[in-house]
């Protein structure tokens, strides 16, 4: 008889770890041997499977996704005098890019449903500044990507110069706006292989992936110092580059992805009926699949409504249920983002969503027993 369930983890790599782990030690093994452990075949071998996984021409591998955002931005030359929009419910990174660059940070609000940026609260924060946008693909479900084509053809048609649309794809490889992937919408996307992402690797890691030749050619030569031929420098570039130990874990679990991502699938269908057959309407809000996207879950987040997220939070941490809040608080409520003067409800979904918001176990290897666990602690506390 398999034991009662006591404790359910967030996250618990170790049974990813378990099933792979042979061709893991394999291929870090073949890394240590070759010599080579920054860039090299096992980083081009990536960026090839990546851009072939994405459907796009170019992917160019760096040190994070934070690098991503940032290099990202360097390579449209985003800068003083410039307004970049993201979102504010978001993580930290989509934001900090853009003061590091120098240019002007502005706040936009999401969609309540999606938790992604909401197309009419960007439309009303275009100015003749503008120069791009930052579209997060949160939790793993795609943005409104037909709307923010469509917002940059107006603004084009509008004020006769482009505007870019940045993807922070770090929570979603894999996830498809109409059937077209994620990352080949907008002028570069950025992933992340932190090891909490659905491709984690052994460490930090990140990719631009892109279908803009110049993008992709800046983005090579800014993440190693600007520099080419060696030692001469065209621009300030930074160290931001892949570890071919990285390159080699992420090309083993790259081969899985979709079937893990199909696994995060299907625990979420699980929690949906689990959830309906606990008769929590109006208590617990159940995260949405809208329209006709792939969304490849990174993270389950559940909205708790009536005031009751904290001590809902706080009771199952005591009984040993892994859950999490992403984000406490919006980017415009940050202490270091204070200077621009934003008032908590300028964005009031923004503000709603992080006093709501609650993030349970969602990994591939999630037991049924365990969802079932989670789902009946919740109903015994709020039923
Ligand atoms: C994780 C994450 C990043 C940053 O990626 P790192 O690899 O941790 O630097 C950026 N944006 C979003 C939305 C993320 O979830």
């Amino acid at each position: 008889m398999a034991s009662p369930i006591n404790s359910v983890p967030m996250l618990d790599l170790k049974r990813q770890f378990n099933s792979i782990g042979a061709e893991i030690n394999a291929a870090l093994q073949n890394v240590n041997e070759s010599g080579q452990f920054i860039l090299g075949p096992e980083v081009k071998k990536l960026e090839e499977n990546i851009a072939a996984y994405s459907h796009s021409k170019h992917a160019v591998g760096c040190a994070s996704g934070s690098d991503a955002l940032l290099l990202a931005l360097m390579a449209i030359r985003a800068g003083k005098g410039d307004e970049i929009v993201t979102p504010s419910f978001t993580f930290f990174a989509t934001g900090s890019c853009v003061p590091r660059v120098g240019a002007d940070l502005v706040f936009a609000d999401v969609d309540p449903v999606t938790f992604c940026l909401d197309p009419k609260s960007v439309e009303s924060k275009l100015t003749e500044k503008t120069k791009a946008i930052i579209v997060v693909h949160l939790f793993g479900q795609a943005a409104d990507m037909s709307a923010f084509q469509r917002i940059a053809r107006d603004y084009e048609a509008k004020y006769g110069r482009k505007l870019y649309v940045i993807e922070d794809s770090a929570q979603a490889i894999g996830a498809e706006y109409e059937g077209v992937q994620v990352g080949n919408w907008g002028d570069a996307s950025c992933l992340s292989f932190y090891p909490t992402k659905n491709l984690g690797g052994a460490g930090d890691g990140g990719m631009i992936v892109s279908n803009d030749d110049e993008i992709a050619e800046r983005v090579k030569l800014l993440r190693g110092h600007g520099m080419s031929p060696r030692y001469y420098h065209k621009e300030i570039g930074v160290n931001s580059r892949l570890d071919s130990y990285q390159a080699a874990v992420l090309n083993v679990k790259l081969s899985r992805l979709d079937t893990w991502t199909a696994m995060r699938g299907a625990n979420a269908e699980r929690y949906e009926k689990l959830f309906a057959a606990a008769g929590l309407e109006g208590a617990v809000i159940t995260p949405q699949k809208v329209g006709n996207r792939r969304h490849v879950w990174n993270q389950y987040t559940i909205r708790v409504t009536g005031g009751k997220r904290d001590a809902l939070r706080a009771y199952l941490q005591e009984k040993k249920i892994g859950c999490d809040i992403y984000y406490p608080l919006g980017l415009h409520q940050q202490e270091c983002f204070a200077y621009l003067g934003y008032a908590p409800e300028d964005l009031p979904e923004t503000l709603r969503a992080a006093g709501e918001v609650l993030a349970l176990p969602i990994f591939p290897e999630l037991l049924p027993e365990e969802q079932e666990y989670v789902v009946n602690s919740i109903s015994s506390f709020l039923g």
